[in-house]
């Protein structure tokens, strides 16, 4: 199973829609300070069902949407889609390619979809379950992350460790 594409369309800094197509085994996203960079791997772990908007660095779900700038005037909306190859039948769902998408008004409410049919959150996480994928494992380290895993004691490495196992 792996990640082929992610598109944000209004995500905080991507006001336009701007897809990522990741064709090769590794992909470094590079760019000057304030670029987006951290914004492009917060969009990636929000769309795979992330809670916790302190975590991507907003207080409320409209912290997430473009609120103007240079790129033009503010958004109404963010929409975030994660794809993914499934010709391995890793996830459960009889389709070569597996599209989780979520969106985010400026009332806070989420909408979620799997390749384009509204789901529950629920949903997304159960799918994300089964191949041991979500928002909280380890597979997306942040800015920060690395230290705080160099600075923690011998037993919260362990559970670390233990987590991503
Ligand atoms: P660094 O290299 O310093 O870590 P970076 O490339 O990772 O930076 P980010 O932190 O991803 O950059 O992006 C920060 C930029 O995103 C800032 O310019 C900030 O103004 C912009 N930004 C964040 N939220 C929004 C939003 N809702 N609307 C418009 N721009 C936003």
């Amino acid at each position: 199973m792996r990640l082929k594409y992610l598109e944000l369309t209004g995500f905080k800094s991507f006001a336009k829609k701007t897809k990522f197509d990741f064709n090769s085994p590794i992909t470094a996203v590079v760019g000057p300070n304030g670029s987006g960079k951290s914004n492009v791997a917060e969009a990636c772990r929000w769309a795979l069902g992330e809670q916790s908007l302190k975590s991507l660095r907003g207080k409320r779900g409209e912290d997430l949407i473009f609120n103007g700038g240079g790129a033009g005037h503010h958004l109404n909306r963010a929409n975030v889609s994660v794809a993914f190859n499934n010709t391995g039948r890793s996830f459960d769902i009889d389709y070569d390619e597996v599209v989780l998408a979520r969106t985010v008004y400026r009332d806070g409410t989420n909408e979620y979809a799997i390749n384009g049919s509204q789901v529950r959150l629920k949903d997304i996480l159960e799918l994300l379950a089964n191949v041991s994928l979500g928002s909280t494992g380890h597979h997306i380290i942040s800015q920060g992350e690395a230290d705080r895993i160099l600075n923690s004691s011998l037993s919260e490495r362990r559970e670390m460790i233990e987590e991503a196992l």
